[in-house]
């Protein structure tokens, strides 16, 4: 059932209980007032008689009565008939009961079918005392009973009537802007995606969802110019190296070489492969590192340990690099040395940031401290080097991002981009200082395992463990 209907129901629904109310409460007050004003009738029907009867000495018996059915009997204290109107035998049947109830206050009230009855005492000159019984039919006010019931009623039905469609009418009305949006974001697709739905000046609830969906489709678009751009970067850093490969082939092929110029031409070519490689494994990395963290191997690491192999690794492939490690502070326990998470992703961010440090300094030294705090360890990768200019520090973790100042010195812009991501999987935080000219230092904050929330299970080993270091 959809909301219109369901609005349009519940709006029928309420309206008809009350008017259902209203209309049984009509009914019934009115029914009242008949009974009483009636009553009110018979009383005075019943002391005129007796009146008559006892002051006049006779009741005329010719006159027309005035109510249906009606009849006054009077009764002594016993209980004996001592007049009839009519001389007819009382319509209603009276039991001693009832006259036993009968007070010179209260005057008693019964009803037998149509048939309405009241029993009033009356105290005549001799003392004696009298009880008259005066019944009638209240026709006349029954048929206004009658006729208002078919009234209320049919009201009732003509009014629900009209609320159905006035709610039919209410609920699309209300509905109208919900359709609009609809029939907006129906209309935006991976071609529009700048496209935007219109907010108005209202300030409702549906103007505020207007503007969360803009604010999705805001980052959506964000996150879809981001992949467009990553993959024509992609490209074109694959494409350069296949190019330079292919000069050097054709260039190599265009007369016979001596065994020494193809090794040189083999070595250059196996320098560009090498180079492919290590992107490629950087964007494999990369693609890992932002994709589900289901298959991520979190385990305990020792961050000083990991320290020491990134650095091993690095100075057997670049002998030149120095990269000194030092603590700043020793840890209070033994466990603040540890953190939970995925030894080579780790193990990767760790040779980016010491290989950047050597390969953007002159003097290719970097110095990386190790400090803890407060259940979290903190690593420093400070260099002297070139230093990175104010405005490309906002940038320098996006992928593909490469300063113009260091554009002669080999890379792909895949490092930080990949760096941050494999810390922020870890629950750290990076941050990065510089100046031009001095040096930079970046700043790594990493949970200790002990301050860390378990894993969800889900997200524990998985067979897969086969991460190539991109370096
Ligand atoms: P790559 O080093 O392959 O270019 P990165 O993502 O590691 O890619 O670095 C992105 C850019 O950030 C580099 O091109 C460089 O301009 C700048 N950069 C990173 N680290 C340093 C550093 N320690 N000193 C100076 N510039 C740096």
């Amino acid at each position: 059932m959809n909301i219109r209907t369901r609005l349009t129901l519940l709006f029928m629904l309420l309206v008809a209980s009350i008017m259902l109310l209203f209309t049984i409460s009509v009914y019934y007050l009115y029914d009242q007032f008949r009974q009483q004003e009636f009553e009110q009738r018979l009383v005075e029907k019943a002391l005129t008689t007796v009146r008559l009867r006892e002051d006049v000495g006779e009741v005329p018996q010719n006159d027309l009565p005035v109510m249906a059915d009606e009849q006054v009997t009077v009764y002594n204290s016993r209980g004996v008939i001592l007049y009839n109107q009519y001389n007819q035998r009382p319509r209603f049947p009276i039991s001693p009961d009832f006259l036993s109830k009968i007070t010179l206050r209260h005057p008693q009230y019964a009803r037998t079918g149509d048939l309405e009855a009241i029993g009033v005492r009356y105290i005549n000159s001799r003392g004696e005392s009298l009880f008259i019984v005066a019944s009638a039919n209240d026709r006349y006010g029954f048929s206004k009973l009658d006729r208002l019931r078919e009234i209320l009623f049919f009201g009732w039905l003509l009014s629900l009537f009209i609320v159905g469609i006035a709610g039919y009418l209410f609920a699309t009305d209300a509905l109208r802007p919900v359709a609009e949006l609809i029939t907006q974001v129906n209309a935006i697709s991976a071609t529009n995606i700048h496209e935007r739905l219109r907010v108005g000046r209202q300030r409702d609830e549906l103007a505020d969802l207007a503007r969360t969906f803009n604010d999705l489709l805001t980052r959506l678009e964000e996150a879809f110019v981001f992949q467009k751009s990553f993959v024509s970067h992609a490209s074109h850093e694959l494409r350069t190296p296949l190019t330079v490969m292919m000069g050097q082939i054709e260039v190599t092929r265009l007369q016979a070489r001596s065994a020494h110029e193809y090794e040189v031409a083999f070595d250059a070519l196996l320098d560009e492969v090498k180079s492919m490689i290590r992107l490629v494994n950087g964007l494999l990395e990369l693609a890992r590192a932002s994709s589900d963290v289901v298959t991520l191997n979190y385990q305990p690491v020792r961050i000083d340990e990991l320290l020491w192999q990134a650095q091993s690794l690095l100075v057997n492939k670049k002998p030149a690099y120095q990269i000194d490690i030092d603590f700043d502070n020793l840890p209070d326990q033994e466990e603040d040395l540890v953190i939970n998470g995925e030894e080579s992703l780790l193990q990767t961010a760790f040779q980016n940031l010491m290989e950047n440090g050597c390969k953007y300094s002159s003097d290719q030294r970097v110095s990386v401290r190790i400090a803890f705090e407060a259940g979290q360890v903190q690593l420093t990768f400070s260099d002297n080097g070139y230093g990175i200019p104010a405005s490309d520090l906002p940038h320098i973790f996006e992928p593909f991002y490469r300063s113009e100042t260091t554009m002669t010195i080999k890379g792909h812009g895949i490092g930080l981009a990949l760096t941050q991501r494999i810390i922020e999987l870890h629950r750290g935080q990076i941050k990065v200082d510089s100046t031009v000219g001095v040096g930079t230092t970046f700043r790594i904050t990493l949970p200790s395992s002990h301050r860390l929330l378990p894993i969800p299970s889900e997200t524990r080993p998985t067979e897969e463990k086969s991460a190539k270091s991109y370096s």
